[in-house]
């Protein structure tokens, strides 16, 4: 079947855009000339993240939680589902609402794309994968989740929400769209989300202990935030289903990682080992083939160059914090 043409978009709903990726997404729209309707709760994402967007003409930040009755007056041309936890530390702490915005919240969201006749892209994630007997993933593997595990609450709503966006597509005649995305860090992340690159650079920054976990031998592929929302808008544009990932395949382990921060950062904290979560997956690489045919997409920023602009911004808000109030 040949995918349906690209659209032009003049009104964006950005489900989570005070979050991390919602946050650039925005930016990136606004500069393209967009409209941008931002949506969030601020569970995990914060009002300061588009603090510099706020008062500009074509932008909106409205405090909704997608979980409840969703109304958005007007036409809308395009919805960027991205409300949900997304960190383990998060979702470890907020099991059900990261369950009730990957179900709810995505039928909230794909209902407001079926009302508008809009574009809709669900921010699904390399975890639909789980501990992969696959390696690298390609978009037609379908995984290795434990239902019950820890992780399953971000996992299995993922899922859920991919299956959910699917049968919208089929039963409703919604134009939508799935990017898998993979690992991916910059400017915005919060220093305590537990994730590893931001765990890793406050570490290093304070001259604290670097915190590996097991024996630092897992891998995962990380991708600068710009690629991914270039990623993600190409996706958009473009009239196709997916799913696809999107991520940088250069494959690190923990450890490698946490050298590299460390070198960049010049700090001497030493680098010790902690107990690995459960379920933490062993080996995750994206194959980027299908994201490269179908998008002519691929990622233009390294590591080096990516870790050293998220730890100068990093720098930047740490010493921010540390001043006094005036
Ligand atoms: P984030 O936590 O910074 O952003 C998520 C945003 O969603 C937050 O602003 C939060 O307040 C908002 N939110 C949560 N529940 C909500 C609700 N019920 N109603 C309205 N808003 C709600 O996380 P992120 O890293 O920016 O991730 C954004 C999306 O991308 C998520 O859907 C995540 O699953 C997906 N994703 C991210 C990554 C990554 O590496 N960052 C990887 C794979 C997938």
């Amino acid at each position: 079947m040949s995918a349906p043409a690209a659209r032009v978009v003049r009104r964006v709903v950005v489900t989570g855009g005070a979050g991390f990726l919602g946050s650039h997404l925005c930016e990136r729209l606004l500069a393209g000339g967009a409209s941008v309707i931002c949506m969030d709760n601020f569970l995990t994402g914060t009002p300061a993240n588009v603090e510099h967007l706020i008062g500009r003409p074509r932008f909106r930040l409205v405090e909704c939680d997608l979980t409840g009755y969703v109304h958005v007056p007007g036409d809308v041309d395009l919805v960027l589902h991205f409300a949900s936890a997304a960190s383990p530390t998060d979702y470890l702490r907020h099991p059900i609402a990261t369950l009730k915005v990957g179900s709810l919240g995505t039928l909230h969201a794909l209902g407001l794309a079926r009302e508008k006749g809009a574009r809709f892209v669900l921010a699904s994630t390399s975890e639909v994968y789980g501990d992969p007997l696959e390696h690298p993933q390609r978009e037609t593997y379908w995984g290795n989740v434990n239902p019950v595990g820890p992780r399953s609450v971000y996992d299995e709503a993922k899922r859920f929400s991919e299956s959910l966006t699917t049968a919208y597509r089929e039963s409703h005649g919604v134009d939508t769209a799935i990017v898998r995305i993979f690992n991916t860090y910059g400017p915005r992340m919060r220093p305590h989300d537990g994730r590893a690159i931001p765990t890793f650079v406050r570490q290093a920054l304070m001259g604290e202990p670097i915190t590996v976990t097991g024996d630092g031998a897992q891998t995962r592929s990380v991708c600068y935030v710009d690629d991914t929302v270039e990623g993600v808008l190409r996706l958009a544009g473009s009239g196709f289903a997916g799913p696809v990932n999107i991520g940088n395949p250069s494959e690190l382990s923990m450890l490698e990682l946490a050298t590299m921060i460390r070198d960049l950062t010049g700090s001497s904290s030493p680098i010790t080992f902690v107990d690995r979560p459960v379920d933490d997956p062993a080996v995750r690489r994206p194959d980027t083939s299908l994201a490269a045919d179908r998008l002519g997409w691929r990622p233009l920023v390294d590591v080096d160059t990516g870790l050293r602009r998220t730890i100068a911004w990093f720098e930047r808000a740490l010493l921010e914090k540390s001043r006094p109030a005036s």
